[in-house]
């Protein structure tokens, strides 16, 4: 038997509430068991486990169904598994690179007269965290007004739209999903009424142990507007028994494991907060203001604060909640005694390189991890070429060490991109072609070391490296500046299922054949590690390359031989 399992169900839940729940944390649902039922799911001490033939990606109570050309939210409960297997994957609908895709970017402005307009141009720094939909809640110590939508924040708030965002206070998210479904009820701030007053919240991150805090709230009376577990947390908040706000919010915080750097607002507060892990970034800036209180700002990046014009002042420590009141900023540790294991992948690609996150600049470290691949796996050739834009800076670094000249040898246009997303085939098969164009003249005739920050499913990768080869290089070897991607994310990254991770299922070797390179290396995990290392030495998550899990979730698939070749 193999399948997904997961420990920790309780109380009255039968098989189609576990794949709902599990659905949320965006697992694959294509390797479980035959035939759930409430015995079999509830099975081997609290062991859930799940039906077979749901596609991947499926989303909890809809998903993405697509043909001809258009795209309709189907419950998913009323589909039979012969038309489940009809649906594609929804990932696969996206021409878009081979990447995982991080999940999110929050910002909270407090002591600002145009906090949205600060938000707005927070999250639009933001954006390469999440394109699918972005919101902005706003507070003017009275009221608390909230407008979300689908789409880039450019498209969403226009100036009619921020004229509606009135107050000194601001929350803001920008939304690429792995939990919940891309609907716009899940997209953030999500406003809650409750017992300790109105609470927006805005979560970047993953919690894991969903499935219990949730299922205890509904026995408790919790009514969920959303199905994204960003939720869970203002309904903790709502039936917290402390009598403080501030002591309901570290007491519920206390409660969810997983990853969550969190921005919460109410009439007049603002509050921020990281998981004790520290899983997902979260930076403290400031604007100095010379005729009053200054401007307190926090940003998932660093980046956000460049645009604001704010200083960036520290990070929201793991297990941290900071509040921010009209008296100024005051700071507890609702956590302690838990070891950091903050997301490597963020400097490896999810961060952009201007950005100060974990106490290093991620510019820093994906030079250092280019010239460390050069130590490590150099080979002579001619000149080395990115895969824009993430291997740029890599690039960078591993062409200084090597001493060969650093080229543009792929351009990537930056106007493509959810212009293309309505599954057309013609469209479809355009592929990377649509992204990336070589520059002939410049790899013609030579040995060209193309530099990656990963390689997923490996299709994307071939494609590529057959490009370079078609422009006229005589070798083509590629680099990638982390390790071998082989194990799936549940902290807040949409990854793939480990069958579809060509480095799970195959050797070095077999994937340099595939994506038919001269050679292939990767970055080691030592050599990742040290390129990471700064002052704080930083604690890192390296699960994705180790399969080695902070928290208790654990795969099925990571214990099951996977039958499945490239
Ligand atoms: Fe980051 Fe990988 Fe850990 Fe996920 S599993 S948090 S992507 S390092």
């Amino acid at each position: 038997m193999s399948g997904l399992l997961f420990q920790g169900v309780e109380g009255e839940i039968d098989a189609t509430h576990l794949l709902h729940e599990v659905a949320l944390k965006g697992h694959d649902f294509s390797r479980a068991i035959k035939s759930p039922n409430r015995e079999s799911a509830l099975a081997a001490e609290g062991w859930g486990a799940l039906g077979e033939n749901v596609p991947q990606g499926l989303k909890p109570a809809s998903f993405l169904a697509a043909s001809g050309g258009t795209t309709e939210v189907v419950p998913f409960q009323s589909l039979s598994a012969p038309e489940l297997s009809l649906i594609p994957d929804p990932c696969s609908l996206f021409p878009a690179f081979d990447k995982l895709r991080e999940e999110c970017g929050v910002i909270a402005i407090h002591g600002h007269p145009e906090a949205a307009r600060q938000a707005y141009l927070g999250l639009y720094a933001l954006q390469h965290r999440g394109q699918e939909s972005a919101g902005i809640a706003t507070a003017d110590g009275q009221h608390l007004a909230n407008i979300k939508g689908m789409g880039l924040v450019s498209e969403i708030f226009t100036d009619d739209v921020l004229d509606k965002l009135p107050g000194q206070m601001a929350i803001g998210h920008t939304r690429y999903s792995t939990t919940g479904d891309s609907a716009l009820l899940n997209a953030q701030p999500i406003r809650v009424d409750s017992t300790k007053g109105l609470i927006a919240i805005a979560h970047n991150g993953n919690l894991v142990n969903l499935g219990n805090v949730r299922a205890r709230l509904e026995r408790d009376g919790a009514y969920f507007q959303t199905t994204s577990d960003s939720e869970i947390i203002v309904q903790l908040i709502a039936h917290s028994p402390a009598s403080t706000l501030v002591d309901a919010i570290a007491d519920s915080l206390g409660q969810i494991d997983g990853a969550f750097s969190i921005v919460m607002m109410t009439r007049d507060r603002v509050f921020a907060a990281r998981d004790p892990h520290g899983f997902r970034p979260l930076s403290m800036g400031r604007i100095k203001n010379p005729d009053g209180p200054d401007t307190i700002v926090f940003a998932s990046e660093s980046c956000a604060f460049d645009l604001l014009r704010a200083t960036f002042e520290r990070d929201v420590l793991p297990g941290e909640l900071v509040m921010v009141t009209e008296d100024g900023v005051t700071s507890r540790q609702y956590a302690t005694g838990v070891a950091q294991s903050s997301c490597i992948f963020e400097h490896v690609y999810f961060a952009r390189p201007d950005s100060r996150i974990f106490g290093r600049w991620v510019q820093e470290s994906r030079d250092q991890m280019g010239r460390q691949l050069a130590r490590e796996s150099g080979v002579p050739a001619d000149l080395v070429v990115p895969v824009p834009d993430s291997g740029v800076t890599a690039a960078m670094g591993y062409a200084e060490e090597a001493g060969l000249p650093f080229r543009m040898g792929l351009i990537r246009n930056h106007y493509v991109g959810r212009t293309f997303i309505e599954p057309e085939q013609r469209v479809r098969d355009f592929g990377v072609r649509l992204k990336l164009n070589p520059v002939r003249n410049l790899l013609e005739g030579k040995r060209v070391i193309l530099i990656d920050d990963s390689i997923i499913r490996g299709t994307t990768s071939r494609k590529i490296v057959r490009m370079v080869r078609g422009a006229g290089a005589s070798e083509v070897h590629l680099r990638i500046s982390c390790p071998p991607t082989v194990s799936p994310c549940f902290y807040g990254v949409d990854t793939p299922s480990k069958r579809e991770l060509i480095a799970a299922n195959n050797s070095i070797e077999e994937i340099r054949q595939f994506i038919e390179a001269d050679s292939l290396a990767y970055l080691s995990l030592e050599g990742l590690l040290k390129c990471c290392d700064g002052e704080e030495h930083t604690g890192y998550c390296t699960a994705c390359y180790t399969g080695n899990y902070p928290t208790q979730w654990v795969d099925v698939e990571e214990i099951l031989p996977v039958a499945v070749s490239i």
